[in-house]
């Protein structure tokens, strides 16, 4: 009797050790499997939303060659209508699905300076000049950045104000174009061709698009690829 007791003890003893031990496991894996959920999760919900701020300037335009619309008293008016475009233009972009973009009032605060840049300012980016079928100059937009300064935008002022015909878009689309295009080099996106019908925002829209092609102002989940990660925005 207090043999099969002990017997039984010991077998309630095993019991409630392999209890523990199931529940341990349990633990464990359930911890284990938080952590892989996690990094799952991580990896479909994309990376850390990053902040990235920017600063709107208007370049000086004296020269009437820069800018068609001259550059007089309402240059401060020019100025504050041009941010606020770019604002509302960036506001909307699908950039902002992966990160956080806010317009300063200080440029010493901003990660990336969007310039309105007279052209004459523009041409020492224009080395190699390439030509439309009709002989006119092929006048780009252009975003610098190096691995010892921040993103800078440059808008070709004319093609702000007048937009480009051979791009296929109106003004205002074309606008959004060059700012989703530019801001997209700022943020490290390289050139895309476009092989589907409708061209990704990273295709240089004012060459004008392949025949059979449709040109394209927004950016597309295709656009987040080719990326080269800079120095300020990794
Ligand atoms: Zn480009």
């Amino acid at each position: 009797m207090y043999n099969s007791s002990s017997n039984d003890k010991s077998l309630n003893n095993i019991t409630l050790l392999i209890l523990i031990a199931c529940i341990i496991i349990l633990l464990y894996n359930k911890i284990k499997f938080t952590n892989l959920f996690n990094v799952g999760f991580d990896m479909s919900g994309g990376d850390e939303i990053k902040k990235i701020t920017y600063y709107c300037v208007v370049d000086n335009l004296n020269d009437a060659d820069d800018y068609s619309v001259s550059a007089d008293d309402n240059k401060i008016a020019n100025e504050i209508e041009f941010a606020d475009e770019v604002e509302n233009i960036l506001n909307r972009s699908r950039w902002g699905d992966k990160y956080n973009i806010i317009r300063v009032d200080d440029p010493d605060k901003a990660i990336v300076k969007i310039h309105l840049s007279g052209r004459s300012s523009l041409d020492k980016f224009h080395d190699n000049p390439e030509y439309y079928s009709n002989g006119k100059q092929i006048r780009f937009s252009i975003t610098t950045q190096s691995k010892f300064s921040k993103p800078e935008i440059f808008i070709d002022a004319d093609n702000w104000h007048y937009g480009v015909d051979e791009s296929g878009l109106s003004v205002n689309l074309y606008r959004e174009y060059v700012i989703n295009h530019e801001f997209g080099h700022a943020l490290g996106y390289d050139h895309a061709e476009c092989v589907k019908k409708l061209c990704p925002v990273m295709y240089q829209m004012t060459r004008g698009v392949p025949e059979g092609h449709t040109p394209n102002y927004q950016v597309k989940a295709e656009d987040y690829k080719n990326r080269i990660i800079n120095r300020y925005i990794k």
